[in-house]
């Protein structure tokens, strides 16, 4: 019997999930909703609401109608003020776990901490926590740490970008200690357990199965570091964004095969994945 293993932990998390329903149903009642940025890394999504009409633009400047929703990565404070000084009607979708961020960095910032985001430079989620404090800096990974300067501070808080890996946080800031010193240092705990349950699901699966696909967009990068993490422990791993991406692997060859998906994967592709595999004699095992 050829096996099909599918991860509990899969299809869209609970942050982009509200994102998405909310765009699908403000657009059942009105024709244009403005968002900067891909309102979820998935192009199959994405082609679906715009053709619903969603409009996706790169700045405030090029958005032409009422209707905004922000997407579930947040945007920086500034935005958000010039968004309502142009009256727009915005539906506010940032995850609440980003959100806890925005309150933290701007609170701690105002009682005097200097503030280091810890996470992707150019990551749009980063990018809106680097705007709700004067005071912050971003360190992407050690090699980062190492080329600043020593320097002290009287209070610092650390925060991490919520889809970091929770080792690579602790080792980050086991770094920032050796270079940076302050009489008071506050470190929290800002990392989303979500993509870490799926990074942890999905390499017990790998060990397990002839082969994995990782279900998700292209630009996804939870999906990516599933993939990379996958393909590290079984060498037939596969990146699958569209149905058509199936006909590029020979699967005859494989007893097992598991599906893990990023947190931007729509359930309607993951159904479609797996009942194809189910009609070519795959049975589902828990
Ligand atoms: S991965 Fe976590 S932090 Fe990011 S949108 Fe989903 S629930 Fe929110």
């Amino acid at each position: 019997m050829k096996k099909l293993i599918i991860a509990k932990n899969i299809g869209f998390c609970f942050g982009v999930k509200r994102a998405v329903e909310t765009a699908e149903k403000l657009l059942e009642t009105i024709s244009s909703l403005y968002t900067i940025g891909n309102i979820v890394h998935n192009p199959l999504v994405i082609e679906k609401l715009k053709k619903r009409g969603l409009v996706i633009c790169n700045s405030i400047e090029e958005i032409k109608g009422k209707y905004f929703i922000v997407r579930s990565h947040g945007l920086s404070k500034k935005e958000i003020e010039k968004l309502k000084k142009e009256n727009k009607k915005i539906f506010d979708m940032t995850c609440p776990f980003v959100k806890r961020i925005h309150y933290l960095v701007e609170n701690w910032n105002k009682k005097g901490h200097y503030v280091i985001i810890i996470g992707n430079k150019n990551h749009p989620e980063v990018l809106g926590i680097k705007g709700y404090g004067a005071k912050v800096e971003v360190l992407e990974d050690k090699e980062d740490v190492e080329k600043i300067k020593n320097r002290s501070y009287n209070k610092i808080l650390i925060v991490g970008q919520t889809t970091l890996n929770f080792k690579k946080y602790l080792e980050v800031i086991e770094n920032i200690m050796k270079k940076i010193s302050a009489s008071e240092i506050l470190v929290l705990n800002t990392i989303c357990k979500i993509t870490e349950e799926r990074e942890k699901e999905a390499m017990k699966i790998a060990q397990d199965v002839d082969a994995v696909l990782v279900l998700g967009g292209k630009e996804s990068s939870n999906t990516k570091k599933l993939y990379k993490v996958c393909k590290k422990i079984c060498k037939n791993t596969f990146y699958i964004e569209k149905f058509l991406d199936l006909n590029k692997i020979h699967y005859d060859r494989f007893k097992s095969i598991g599906i893990v998906s990023g947190t931007s994967t729509p359930y309607f592709f993951i159904d479609e994945v797996v009942k194809y595999f189910k009609k070519n004699k795959y049975k589902e095992v828990l």
